[in-house]
């Protein structure tokens, strides 16, 4: 199965994106971790992306554009995957659509994970990262909490606070969802592929229901 998890920041595309990707075998491709990575490695990418990350702003298409390219052209290439935080903009959904027809890869469906503003600055505030590349594991202090205060489950990492988690940095991300998201929606509403499922509730019980909606 092929998806994309559409959301503002903080409706859970990657709580939701990492519960699919284990329990159905997908591929979970987030342009954030890809990014953070490339700033803690600080590759010719990550420096060039950190100003506007820490702005709260979205990286150039080109830039993001091309790591989505360099993932699908390669050896590794993935058939089954959920792509979280990408397309953000409509310039990158059409990238995409080039990139998977070159692959003969269609979509299966496009999810919009909706959140209430309000919620979203609350959970954020919140939300406590791994900072291991190869784990990324998400939690959060009240509904996800980790079963050792400040340590990863999985890695054992201490976790971290992201910087853009920061009440004006979410708002102006929040912003920044807003101006993009109608022409992303209309986007794959055309393509017939769009799915709207609402993000709030028990995270348990969203996964349900995306796997009830996407009936696999
Ligand atoms: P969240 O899951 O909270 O929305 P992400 O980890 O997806 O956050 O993204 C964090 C930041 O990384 C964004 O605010 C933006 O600066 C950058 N970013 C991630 N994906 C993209 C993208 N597809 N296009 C442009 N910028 C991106
Ligand atoms: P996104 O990738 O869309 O930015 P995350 O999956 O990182 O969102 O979730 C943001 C924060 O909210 C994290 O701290 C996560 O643990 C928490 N969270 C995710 N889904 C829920 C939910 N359904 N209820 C409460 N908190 C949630
Ligand atoms: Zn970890």
């Amino acid at each position: 199965m092929r998806l994309i998890l559409i959301g503002p920041p903080g409706s859970g595309k990657g709580t939701q994106a990492k519960l699919l990707s284990e329990n159905l075998r997908l591929f979970h491709f987030a342009t954030g971790d890809v990014l953070r990575e490339a700033i803690e490695k600080d590759t010719s990418e990550g420096r060039k992306a950190k100003p506007f990350m820490t702005a709260g702003q979205l990286v150039p298409d080109a830039i993001v554009n091309e790591i989505v390219a360099a993932q699908f052209r390669g050896s590794d290439k993935p058939r089954d995957f959920v792509l979280d935080g990408y397309p953000r903009t409509i310039a990158q959904a059409i990238a995409l659509d080039h990139v998977l027809a070159e692959q003969s890869l269609g979509l299966d469906a496009v999810v919009f994970l909706n959140g209430d503003d309000e919620e979203i600055v609350r959970r954020l505030g919140n939300r406590w990262t791994c900072p291991n590349t190869m784990c990324n594991a998400v939690y959060h202090a009240l509904f996800k909490p980790a079963k050792v205060a400040g340590k990863c489950d999985l890695c054992q990492t201490p976790l971290y606070q992201r910087d853009d988690d920061k009440p004006a940095t979410i708002r102006k991300r929040l912003q920044v969802f807003h101006e993009c998201h109608d022409a992303i929606l209309r986007h794959y509403r055309d393509q017939n592929l769009l799915i709207e499922v609402c993000g709030s509730g028990d995270i348990e019980a969203i996964h349900a229901k995306l796997v009830n909606t996407l009936r696999v």
